[in-house]
Protein backbone atom coordinates (compact mmCIF):
# COMPACT_ATOMS: atom_id res chain seq x y z
CA UNK A 1 0.00 0.00 0.00
CA UNK A 2 1.09 3.49 -0.92
CA UNK A 3 1.54 4.83 2.21
CA UNK A 4 1.22 8.60 2.02
CA UNK A 5 1.59 9.17 -1.69
CA UNK A 6 1.52 12.29 -3.60
CA UNK A 7 -1.95 11.99 -4.08
CA UNK A 8 -2.94 10.96 -0.79
CA UNK A 9 -1.04 14.16 0.14
CA UNK A 10 -2.88 16.19 -1.91
CA UNK A 11 -5.83 14.57 -0.60
CA UNK A 12 -5.07 15.90 3.06
CA UNK A 13 -4.32 19.46 2.02
CA UNK A 14 -7.54 19.73 -0.09
CA UNK A 15 -9.74 18.75 3.25
CA UNK A 16 -7.62 21.48 5.38
CA UNK A 17 -8.07 24.34 2.84
CA UNK A 18 -12.22 23.82 2.89
CA UNK A 19 -14.84 23.89 4.78
CA UNK A 20 -18.26 23.22 3.55
CA UNK A 21 -17.75 19.80 1.82
CA UNK A 22 -20.35 18.04 -0.16
CA UNK A 23 -20.17 14.52 -0.84
CA UNK A 24 -21.15 12.13 -3.29
CA UNK A 25 -20.44 8.40 -4.99
CA UNK A 26 -22.10 6.64 -8.16
CA UNK A 27 -25.67 6.21 -9.52
CA UNK A 28 -27.28 3.19 -7.81
CA UNK A 29 -24.89 3.09 -4.61
CA UNK A 30 -23.79 0.16 -3.02
CA UNK A 31 -22.49 -0.73 0.37
CA UNK A 32 -18.91 0.74 -0.12
CA UNK A 33 -19.80 4.14 -2.19
CA UNK A 34 -22.07 4.77 0.75
CA UNK A 35 -19.94 3.25 3.48
CA UNK A 36 -17.42 5.58 2.19
CA UNK A 37 -19.73 8.70 1.89
CA UNK A 38 -20.39 8.24 5.62
CA UNK A 39 -17.21 7.35 6.89
CA UNK A 40 -16.10 10.94 5.28
CA UNK A 41 -18.49 12.69 7.03
CA UNK A 42 -17.84 11.74 9.83
CA UNK A 43 -14.49 12.21 10.22
CA UNK A 44 -14.49 15.34 8.57
CA UNK A 45 -17.31 16.56 10.63
CA UNK A 46 -14.97 16.03 13.57
CA UNK A 47 -12.66 18.57 12.11
CA UNK A 48 -15.39 20.99 12.08
CA UNK A 49 -16.18 21.23 8.90
CA UNK A 50 -19.51 21.48 7.41
CA UNK A 51 -20.91 18.45 5.51
CA UNK A 52 -23.95 17.14 3.41
CA UNK A 53 -24.01 14.09 1.43
CA UNK A 54 -26.26 14.05 -1.89
CA UNK A 55 -26.34 11.41 -4.73
CA UNK A 56 -28.64 10.88 -7.54
CA UNK A 57 -30.39 7.53 -6.50
CA UNK A 58 -31.80 6.98 -3.22
CA UNK A 59 -30.09 4.90 -0.34
CA UNK A 60 -31.52 0.83 -0.85
CA UNK A 61 -33.37 -0.69 2.06
CA UNK A 62 -30.28 -2.45 3.02
CA UNK A 63 -27.74 0.62 3.85
CA UNK A 64 -30.59 2.92 5.56
CA UNK A 65 -29.53 1.81 8.81
CA UNK A 66 -26.24 3.87 8.00
CA UNK A 67 -27.88 7.22 7.99
CA UNK A 68 -28.57 7.74 11.12
CA UNK A 69 -25.85 9.63 11.97
CA UNK A 70 -25.24 10.90 8.42
CA UNK A 71 -28.65 12.28 6.37
CA UNK A 72 -27.91 10.95 2.70
CA UNK A 73 -29.92 13.20 0.51
CA UNK A 74 -31.19 11.89 -3.11
CA UNK A 75 -31.21 14.34 -6.33
CA UNK A 76 -33.83 17.18 -6.28
CA UNK A 77 -33.07 19.70 -8.81
CA UNK A 78 -33.48 22.72 -6.46
CA UNK A 79 -31.78 21.28 -3.46
CA UNK A 80 -28.64 20.30 -5.33
CA UNK A 81 -28.04 23.72 -6.79
CA UNK A 82 -28.60 25.12 -3.31
CA UNK A 83 -26.15 22.56 -1.98
CA UNK A 84 -23.45 23.12 -4.55
CA UNK A 85 -23.70 27.02 -4.02
CA UNK A 86 -23.30 26.26 -0.21
CA UNK A 87 -20.19 24.02 -0.82
CA UNK A 88 -16.63 24.86 -1.11
CA UNK A 89 -15.61 21.36 -2.47
CA UNK A 90 -16.78 18.53 -3.22
CA UNK A 91 -15.75 15.26 -2.31
CA UNK A 92 -16.38 12.30 -5.16
CA UNK A 93 -16.74 8.22 -3.79
CA UNK A 94 -15.86 5.05 -5.45
CA UNK A 95 -16.72 6.56 -8.50
CA UNK A 96 -14.09 8.64 -10.79
CA UNK A 97 -16.37 8.82 -13.73
CA UNK A 98 -17.91 12.19 -14.34
CA UNK A 99 -21.11 10.26 -15.79
CA UNK A 100 -21.39 8.16 -13.29
CA UNK A 101 -22.44 10.33 -10.73
CA UNK A 102 -25.68 10.99 -12.68
CA UNK A 103 -27.86 13.70 -12.49
CA UNK A 104 -25.06 16.02 -10.64
CA UNK A 105 -22.33 15.72 -13.38
CA UNK A 106 -24.23 18.86 -15.28
CA UNK A 107 -24.36 20.90 -12.35
CA UNK A 108 -21.00 20.72 -12.25
CA UNK A 109 -20.40 22.77 -15.09
CA UNK A 110 -22.15 25.88 -13.65
CA UNK A 111 -20.33 25.30 -10.54
CA UNK A 112 -16.88 25.78 -10.66
CA UNK A 113 -16.05 23.74 -7.46
CA UNK A 114 -12.66 22.10 -6.55
CA UNK A 115 -13.33 18.01 -6.71
CA UNK A 116 -11.23 15.70 -4.69
CA UNK A 117 -11.88 11.77 -6.27
CA UNK A 118 -11.24 9.11 -4.53
CA UNK A 119 -11.76 5.54 -6.14
CA UNK A 120 -10.61 1.81 -6.51
CA UNK A 121 -11.76 1.62 -10.33
CA UNK A 122 -9.46 0.55 -12.62
CA UNK A 123 -10.94 1.51 -15.81
CA UNK A 124 -11.65 5.40 -14.70
CA UNK A 125 -7.55 5.43 -14.24
CA UNK A 126 -7.79 9.28 -14.48
CA UNK A 127 -10.09 11.36 -12.39
CA UNK A 128 -11.77 14.35 -12.95
CA UNK A 129 -10.98 16.17 -9.74
CA UNK A 130 -8.08 18.48 -9.47
CA UNK A 131 -7.04 16.01 -6.73
CA UNK A 132 -7.82 11.89 -7.74
CA UNK A 133 -6.89 9.28 -5.07
CA UNK A 134 -7.26 6.17 -7.48
CA UNK A 135 -5.84 3.41 -5.95
CA UNK A 136 -7.06 0.06 -8.42
CA UNK A 137 -5.33 -2.43 -5.84
CA UNK A 138 -7.43 -1.42 -3.16
CA UNK A 139 -10.30 -3.42 -2.52
CA UNK A 140 -12.79 -1.82 -1.83
CA UNK A 141 -12.79 3.07 -2.16
CA UNK A 142 -13.80 2.42 2.06
CA UNK A 143 -9.93 0.93 2.56
CA UNK A 144 -8.54 3.90 1.00
CA UNK A 145 -10.86 6.14 2.75
CA UNK A 146 -9.37 3.62 5.88
CA UNK A 147 -5.66 4.80 5.02
CA UNK A 148 -6.64 8.18 4.66
CA UNK A 149 -8.27 8.51 8.05
CA UNK A 150 -5.57 6.65 9.85
CA UNK A 151 -2.98 8.91 8.06
CA UNK A 152 -4.33 12.05 9.40
CA UNK A 153 -4.43 10.80 13.20
CA UNK A 154 -7.60 10.00 13.86
CA UNK A 155 -8.68 7.83 16.06
CA UNK A 156 -11.37 5.33 14.85
CA UNK A 157 -14.60 5.05 16.76
CA UNK A 158 -17.65 2.77 16.78
CA UNK A 159 -19.59 4.60 13.95
CA UNK A 160 -16.90 5.09 11.52
CA UNK A 161 -15.99 1.51 11.78
CA UNK A 162 -19.14 0.43 11.26
CA UNK A 163 -19.10 2.62 8.14
CA UNK A 164 -16.18 1.49 6.98
CA UNK A 165 -16.80 -2.04 7.86
CA UNK A 166 -20.28 -2.07 5.38
CA UNK A 167 -17.95 -0.67 2.78
CA UNK A 168 -15.28 -3.09 2.70
CA UNK A 169 -17.40 -5.75 3.58
CA UNK A 170 -19.59 -5.59 0.47
CA UNK A 171 -17.16 -5.29 -1.40
CA UNK A 172 -15.09 -8.44 -1.06
CA UNK A 173 -18.07 -10.29 -1.37
CA UNK A 174 -17.70 -10.85 2.66
CA UNK A 175 -13.89 -11.28 2.41
CA UNK A 176 -13.95 -14.00 -0.49
CA UNK A 177 -13.79 -11.97 -3.93
CA UNK A 178 -10.40 -12.37 -5.53
CA UNK A 179 -9.69 -8.44 -4.13
CA UNK A 180 -9.68 -9.70 -0.63
CA UNK A 181 -5.87 -9.36 0.56
CA UNK A 182 -4.35 -9.28 3.59
CA UNK A 183 -4.60 -5.54 3.44
CA UNK A 184 -8.70 -6.23 4.26
CA UNK A 185 -8.31 -8.56 6.30
CA UNK A 186 -6.06 -6.62 8.55
CA UNK A 187 -8.20 -3.82 8.24
CA UNK A 188 -11.17 -5.64 9.02
CA UNK A 189 -9.41 -6.89 12.06
CA UNK A 190 -8.59 -3.48 13.55
CA UNK A 191 -12.39 -1.86 12.53
CA UNK A 192 -13.19 -5.25 15.08
CA UNK A 193 -11.74 -3.84 17.96
CA UNK A 194 -14.23 -0.56 18.03
CA UNK A 195 -16.97 -2.00 19.19
CA UNK A 196 -18.20 -4.03 15.53
CA UNK A 197 -20.90 -7.01 15.93
CA UNK A 198 -19.94 -8.27 12.51
CA UNK A 199 -22.89 -10.46 12.75
CA UNK A 200 -25.33 -7.75 13.44
CA UNK A 201 -23.57 -5.56 10.27
CA UNK A 202 -23.98 -8.94 7.96
CA UNK A 203 -27.83 -9.42 8.81
CA UNK A 204 -29.02 -5.64 7.91
CA UNK A 205 -26.98 -5.47 4.71
CA UNK A 206 -28.50 -9.16 3.60
CA UNK A 207 -31.59 -9.39 5.57
CA UNK A 208 -33.91 -7.65 3.03
CA UNK A 209 -34.60 -10.00 0.67
CA UNK A 210 -38.16 -9.81 -0.01
CA UNK A 211 -40.04 -13.28 -0.79
CA UNK A 212 -40.35 -11.56 -4.23
CA UNK A 213 -37.12 -11.18 -4.95
CA UNK A 214 -36.21 -14.74 -3.90
CA UNK A 215 -39.48 -15.89 -6.72
CA UNK A 216 -37.47 -13.42 -9.33
CA UNK A 217 -34.17 -14.87 -8.47
CA UNK A 218 -35.14 -18.33 -8.79
CA UNK A 219 -37.22 -17.46 -12.44
CA UNK A 220 -34.14 -15.98 -13.49
CA UNK A 221 -31.81 -18.75 -12.28
CA UNK A 222 -33.80 -21.70 -13.71
CA UNK A 223 -33.36 -19.80 -16.84
CA UNK A 224 -29.41 -19.80 -16.82
CA UNK A 225 -27.89 -20.92 -20.19
CA UNK A 226 -24.19 -22.71 -20.66
CA UNK A 227 -22.27 -22.22 -23.45
CA UNK A 228 -19.04 -23.01 -24.28
CA UNK A 229 -19.16 -26.18 -22.30
CA UNK A 230 -19.95 -24.38 -19.26
CA UNK A 231 -17.33 -22.01 -19.09
CA UNK A 232 -20.09 -19.17 -19.97
CA UNK A 233 -23.13 -18.50 -18.16
CA UNK A 234 -25.58 -16.25 -19.31
CA UNK A 235 -28.37 -14.91 -17.36
CA UNK A 236 -31.55 -12.86 -19.08
CA UNK A 237 -34.37 -11.27 -17.19
CA UNK A 238 -36.78 -9.34 -19.00
CA UNK A 239 -38.83 -6.19 -18.13
CA UNK A 240 -42.13 -8.02 -17.58
CA UNK A 241 -40.25 -9.99 -14.95
CA UNK A 242 -39.36 -7.14 -13.07
CA UNK A 243 -42.84 -5.84 -13.03
CA UNK A 244 -44.49 -9.41 -12.05
CA UNK A 245 -42.50 -9.15 -9.20
CA UNK A 246 -42.36 -5.51 -8.70
CA UNK A 247 -38.63 -5.00 -8.08
CA UNK A 248 -36.29 -2.65 -9.76
CA UNK A 249 -33.25 -2.71 -11.07
CA UNK A 250 -31.08 -2.20 -7.68
CA UNK A 251 -32.76 -5.55 -6.84
CA UNK A 252 -30.65 -7.77 -8.94
CA UNK A 253 -27.96 -7.38 -6.52
CA UNK A 254 -26.29 -10.62 -6.12
CA UNK A 255 -27.95 -12.31 -8.55
CA UNK A 256 -24.53 -12.47 -11.07
CA UNK A 257 -22.81 -13.80 -8.63
CA UNK A 258 -24.80 -16.60 -7.61
CA UNK A 259 -23.48 -18.87 -10.70
CA UNK A 260 -19.60 -18.62 -10.09
CA UNK A 261 -20.13 -21.29 -7.90
CA UNK A 262 -20.64 -23.86 -10.68
CA UNK A 263 -17.18 -25.36 -11.28
CA UNK A 264 -16.10 -25.15 -14.66
CA UNK A 265 -17.59 -21.53 -14.84
CA UNK A 266 -14.71 -18.67 -16.19
CA UNK A 267 -17.47 -15.70 -16.83
CA UNK A 268 -21.23 -15.09 -15.89
CA UNK A 269 -23.01 -12.35 -17.69
CA UNK A 270 -26.57 -11.06 -16.93
CA UNK A 271 -28.61 -9.21 -19.05
CA UNK A 272 -31.21 -7.41 -17.07
CA UNK A 273 -33.65 -4.97 -18.62
CA UNK A 274 -35.79 -3.32 -16.30
CA UNK A 275 -37.28 -0.67 -18.50
CA UNK A 276 -37.93 -1.73 -22.35
CA UNK A 277 -35.14 -0.84 -24.47
CA UNK A 278 -32.43 0.02 -21.52
CA UNK A 279 -30.45 -3.24 -20.49
CA UNK A 280 -27.98 -3.20 -17.75
CA UNK A 281 -25.19 -5.87 -18.32
CA UNK A 282 -23.61 -6.99 -15.41
CA UNK A 283 -20.33 -9.13 -15.86
CA UNK A 284 -18.13 -11.39 -13.33
CA UNK A 285 -14.94 -13.50 -14.12
CA UNK A 286 -13.86 -16.19 -11.71
CA UNK A 287 -10.52 -15.25 -11.79
CA UNK A 288 -8.90 -15.72 -14.87
CA UNK A 289 -10.21 -13.34 -17.30
CA UNK A 290 -10.74 -9.54 -17.39
CA UNK A 291 -13.53 -8.17 -18.17
CA UNK A 292 -13.39 -4.63 -17.67
CA UNK A 293 -11.94 -3.87 -20.81
CA UNK A 294 -15.07 -4.99 -22.44
CA UNK A 295 -16.94 -3.29 -20.56
CA UNK A 296 -15.06 0.06 -20.90
CA UNK A 297 -15.40 -0.42 -24.82
CA UNK A 298 -19.01 -0.15 -24.63
CA UNK A 299 -18.99 3.08 -22.42
CA UNK A 300 -19.18 0.95 -19.04
CA UNK A 301 -15.94 -0.11 -16.62
CA UNK A 302 -15.44 -1.89 -13.69
CA UNK A 303 -12.76 -4.14 -12.12
CA UNK A 304 -11.21 -7.08 -13.58
CA UNK A 305 -13.17 -9.45 -12.46
CA UNK A 306 -16.72 -7.48 -11.63
CA UNK A 307 -17.44 -4.81 -14.62
CA UNK A 308 -20.61 -3.70 -16.26
CA UNK A 309 -22.19 -1.21 -19.15
CA UNK A 310 -26.06 0.02 -19.41
CA UNK A 311 -27.13 -0.05 -23.29
CA UNK A 312 -29.42 0.72 -24.89
CA UNK A 313 -31.78 -1.60 -27.34
CA UNK A 314 -33.00 -5.16 -27.16
CA UNK A 315 -31.49 -7.62 -24.80
CA UNK A 316 -30.49 -10.03 -28.56
CA UNK A 317 -28.53 -6.43 -29.05
CA UNK A 318 -26.83 -6.77 -26.06
CA UNK A 319 -26.43 -10.72 -26.43
CA UNK A 320 -24.57 -9.90 -29.92
CA UNK A 321 -21.90 -7.32 -28.77
CA UNK A 322 -21.28 -8.82 -25.32
CA UNK A 323 -21.38 -12.56 -26.22
CA UNK A 324 -18.77 -13.39 -29.50
CA UNK A 325 -15.98 -11.24 -26.85
CA UNK A 326 -16.44 -13.39 -24.08
CA UNK A 327 -16.07 -16.13 -26.41
CA UNK A 328 -12.72 -14.69 -27.61
CA UNK A 329 -11.70 -14.31 -23.90
CA UNK A 330 -12.64 -18.08 -22.77
CA UNK A 331 -11.41 -19.65 -26.14
CA UNK A 332 -7.73 -17.87 -25.42
CA UNK A 333 -7.48 -19.72 -21.78
CA UNK A 334 -6.42 -22.85 -21.97
CA UNK A 335 -8.04 -25.81 -22.37
CA UNK A 336 -8.81 -28.46 -19.37
CA UNK A 337 -10.49 -26.97 -15.88
CA UNK A 338 -9.83 -24.11 -14.18
CA UNK A 339 -7.28 -24.48 -11.41
P1 LIG B 1 -22.49 -4.48 -11.11
O1 LIG B 1 -22.45 -5.49 -12.19
O2 LIG B 1 -22.54 -5.10 -9.76
O3 LIG B 1 -23.52 -3.43 -11.31
O4 LIG B 1 -21.13 -3.70 -11.18
C1 LIG B 1 -19.89 -4.33 -11.11
C2 LIG B 1 -18.78 -3.31 -11.24
O5 LIG B 1 -18.83 -2.70 -12.50
C3 LIG B 1 -18.88 -2.18 -10.22
O6 LIG B 1 -17.58 -1.94 -9.75
C4 LIG B 1 -19.39 -1.00 -10.99
O7 LIG B 1 -18.82 0.17 -10.55
C5 LIG B 1 -18.97 -1.30 -12.41
N1 LIG B 1 -20.04 -0.88 -13.32
C6 LIG B 1 -21.26 -1.44 -13.44
N2 LIG B 1 -22.00 -0.82 -14.37
C7 LIG B 1 -21.23 0.19 -14.85
C8 LIG B 1 -21.44 1.20 -15.84
O8 LIG B 1 -22.49 1.33 -16.46
N3 LIG B 1 -20.40 2.06 -16.05
C9 LIG B 1 -19.22 1.96 -15.39
N4 LIG B 1 -18.25 2.83 -15.66
N5 LIG B 1 -18.99 1.02 -14.45
C10 LIG B 1 -19.98 0.14 -14.19
MN1 LIG C 1 -16.20 0.05 -4.65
Amino acid sequence: MTAASPDRQAFHGFVAKHSRLLLTTHVNPDGDGLGSEVAVALWLRALGKQVRVLNDSPVPAAYVFLTRHVPIETFEPEAAERAFDEADALVVLDVSNRQRIGRLAPLLDRHLVPIAVVDHHVTHAQGFGQVNVIEPEASATGEIVYDLIRESGRELDPDLAEALYVALMTDTGSFRFSNTDSHAHRMAADLLTHGLDPQRIHAQVHAHASAARLRFFGEVLAGLELLEGGRIVVLDAAPEQFQKHGLVGADTEGLVDMPRNIAEVEAVVLFSEVEPGKVKVSMRSTGRISVDRLASSLGGGGHPHAAGVSLRGTRAAARELILPELHRLVAALPPGPRP
